[in-house]
């Protein structure tokens, strides 16, 4: 059984002031839910208010990226260690935007998710395709290829405790949600890919995710499909009440 997943990307929106606003209205929504791992993902100057106040309670924290060395001279960059020291406990790594606008390539995914896992922060994985690619029908294939990339030369064991967001490009933050059907589909891919790669047993514990305008209206439907384990959302992360409905979606 694989635990459902609810994570919220902030990106480069919330002051501090402003981010704890929405943590103290998030933590009461969502009291008690133990079901579902809830994760939110603030930019990296609140990311230790956000985990102190966060402590303890059913709200783990994420980070938007991580660098793959321990120190050193690269500047601009977090080492995992030092979020790691935070108590932050997910990253997201090769999201789109980090892809199409830091120059972010399948390399430096596999080795940023490389040196996340070996602090003991759980790296969320993100590949998805451009629109030119989905209208060409080539995406499983440019999905496959991303995932293979990312998880080359790690071992089953570890890949096994990864989460993977399948986020087509063309569905960020433009209100056009992939069918029910197209994030199945792909996200079955995905799993297929892994099993290939490794086993049925790792692919069957890999949590994948589905991002892409997700709102509260249809993360039910998205939930029901057998190989989506849970929701990376952008947009509706940011209003407390849209948030904590998407992680009760099984309420
Ligand atoms: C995202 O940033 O990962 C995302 C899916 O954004 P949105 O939900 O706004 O499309």
């Amino acid at each position: 059984m694989r635990k459902p997943i609810i994570a919220g990307n902030w990106k480069m929106n919330n002051t501090i002031a402003e981010g704890m606003k929405l943590v103290n209205g998030l933590t009461s929504l969502v009291k008690g839910i133990k079901d579902t791992e809830i994760v939110i993902c603030p930019p990296a100057t609140a990311l230790a208010v956000v985990t102190t106040a966060l402590h303890g309670k059913n709200i783990a924290v994420g980070a938007q990226n991580v660098h793959w060395e321990e120190s050193g001279a690269y500047t601009g960059e977090i080492a995992p260690a030092m979020l790691a020291e935070l108590g932050v406990k997910y990253a997201i790594i090769g999201h789109s935007e980090r892809r199409q606008y830091f120059g972010e390539t399948d390399e430096t995914v596999n080795k940023r998710a490389r040196a996340a896992h070996r602090a003991g922060i759980t790296p969320i994985i993100c590949v998805g395709e451009p629109l030119e690619t989905r209208e060409k029908g080539t995406y499983k294939r440019y999905v496959s290829r991303q995932v293979r990339l990312a998880l080359a030369d790690r071992k089953p064991q570890c890949v096994a405790k990864f989460v993977i967001a399948y986020e087509p490009i063309w569905a960020i933050g433009t209100g056009k949600t992939a069918t029910f059907e197209q994030a199945q589909e792909v996200c079955e891919h995905i799993r297929k890919t892994i099993a290939k790669l490794y086993d049925k047993k790792t692919a069957d514990s890999v949590r994948i995710l589905y991002g892409g305008s997700v709102k509260p209206e249809t993360i039910k439907g998205l939930m029901e499909k057998p190989d989506v384990d849970g929701a990376l959302v952008g947009g509706a992360a940011l209003k407390a009440k849209d948030f904590s409905e998407i992680v009760k979606f099984n309420r």
